[in-house]
């Protein structure tokens, strides 16, 4: 396995529990991938990117029980916010949808209205494969209803991007994760771990070392090539998560080892950089251009630890292009601050494309850019107000979703046999999150097994 994200080390499981023993390369000094945590004191540890799981979220749920954790996930209320207007908006449910008004009433009815169309009568993605979510939008909800909520929502996740996402993204957004009836109807239930994901990893890594199989953090994968049949995996020296995330850079390390066969679960332009010349031969220009023509954007998360609450909400969306961050995550408006010893966290989001300018900023530059806005939503907030920050930066974090992905979506099997690639572009129709990573690292074992 290369990668020791969620879908690697779930695919390093499910083989040791075939009986195959099996080593993980992982760059980062800590498992995880996109979903590790970090230490932020007093033994307390926090997701670096903001993280919950939705109520539909069965894989991941399912796994929990079957490592005997059946009672780590907790479900919990959540608050959700929109800032518009220069004011923050309760987003929960179909009241507060009436109330807000930032949309004229008629826009508003025309939008609930469409939601609850949507999550009842359309439930193929297909049909929604050819069209932008903003003529999506236009058409079913109004032009309105585009300006003021979905235009700014989805500039804010994908930049530029935003008028060419495929509506089968915000399908999936809308009606995957959460249905407006039942016990959810009034207000989202969001799950978390007690233990942080943290407890997750480590009961995988247990799994792949007593069957034999080593999990190797801080040890990434410098280059992949083949010899006799086997595939040979030249690992890069410690330290080289530091020289950044091209595998070319790193130093080398000893010794190089041979397997049967590697799933790498890194992203699609890790995978090609660690092909040798020989191995991307026989994988192809074909399918190394369908990995190539999925681009990703960056996300870059400021956390803060802030003396006092920030705002009521968990999650405020932002929906005033003005401000340059796209979210507010306020983790113990979710997660009571007792568990983090009275401690509060505010997670600061934004999704940037490649070669932002924000994305070549210090940690104090950020927060000089994002001071004025934090402003805007807090009138009242200070940089007094912060103990401790942390800047965290993702490349390959979300997936861009336009017409035509299905056909271009890389297939698990990559042409040479033994040798697959599992990653976040190829969680389609969903949006990626760790859940669809556990059902990903299934489905590379299948694909492996079966290929
Ligand atoms: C800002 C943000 C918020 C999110 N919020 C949520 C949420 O609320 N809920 C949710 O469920 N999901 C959320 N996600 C998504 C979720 O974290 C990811 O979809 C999931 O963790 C991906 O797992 P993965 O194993 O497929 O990939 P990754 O986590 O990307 O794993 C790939 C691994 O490969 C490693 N690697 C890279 N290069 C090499 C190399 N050369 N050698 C060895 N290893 C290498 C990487 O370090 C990484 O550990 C969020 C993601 C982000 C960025």
């Amino acid at each position: 396995m290369v990668g020791a994200g969620v879908a690697g080390l779930v695919a390093g499981h499910r083989l040791a529990e075939r009986g195959h023993a099996c080593d993980v390369y992982e760059r980062w000094p800590g498992l995880g991938g996109q979903a590790a945590t970090l230490d932020v004191g007093q033994g307390h540890l926090l997701e670096r990117y903001y993280h919950h799981l939705f109520t539909s979220d069965r894989h991941i749920a399912d796994l929990y029980d079957e490592l005997g954790m059946p009672d780590e996930l907790e479900w919990r209320t959540s608050t959700v916010a929109f800032f518009a207007d220069g004011r923050s908006w309760p987003f929960n449910g179909p009241l507060d949808l009436l109330r807000f008004r930032p949309l004229s009433i008629a826009s508003r009815l025309r939008m609930g209205i469409a939601v609850v169309l949507l999550q009842r009568r359309h439930r193929d993605v297909r049909a929604f494969e050819s069209e932008t979510a903003r003529d999506w939008v236009n058409r079913a909800m109004g032009s309105e209803a585009w300006e003021r909520v979905w235009g700014p929502l989805l500039r804010g996740k994908f930049g530029g991007r935003a008028t060419d996402i495929s509506m089968a993204w915000l399908w999936s957004k809308l009606t995957v994760r959460r249905q407006i009836k039942g016990d959810e109807a009034r207000q989202e239930l969001l799950g978390y771990p007690r233990g942080s994901w943290e407890t997750l990893y480590e009961r995988l890594k247990e799994s792949i070392e007593s069957r034999g199989g080593r999990v190797m953090i801080d040890r990434p994968a410098r280059s992949l090539s083949r010899r006799d049949g086997r595939f040979v995996v030249e690992p890069g020296a410690p330290d080289s998560f530091r020289t950044g995330h091209d595998p070319r850079r790193f130093a080398p390390a000893q010794p190089a080892e041979d397997y049967d066969a590697v799933i790498a679960t890194v992203p699609s332009d890790i995978f090609a950089q660690l092909l040798d010349d020989d191995l991307a031969a026989a994988v192809g220009p074909d399918y190394l251009g369908r990995a190539a023509s999925i681009e990703y954007h960056t996300a870059l998360c400021l956390l803060l630890e802030l003396d006092r609450q920030f705002t009521p909400f968990y999650w405020t969306n932002i929906a005033d292009d003005e401000l340059p961050f796209v979210g507010l995550i306020e983790h113990t408006n979710f997660i009571e601050p007792e568990r983090y010893g009275g401690r509060r966290f505010l997670y600061v989001a934004n999704y940037l494309e490649a070669g932002h300018e924000l994305l070549s900023l210090s940690l104090d530059e950020v927060l000089d850019r994002y001071e004025p806005g934090l402003r805007k939503v807090n009138p009242g907030f200070s940089r007094d107000w912060i103990r401790e920050r942390w800047l965290f930066r993702e490349p390959a974090a979300q997936p861009i979703v336009t017409l035509g992905y299905r056909e271009r979506m890389p297939p698990l099997q990559t042409g040479v046999p033994g040798l697959i690639l599992a990653n976040t572009t190829q969680i389609y129709p969903e949006d990626r999150g760790t859940n669809y990573s556990v059902r990903l690292g299934d489905q590379a074992v299948e694909a492996l097994l079966t290929g």
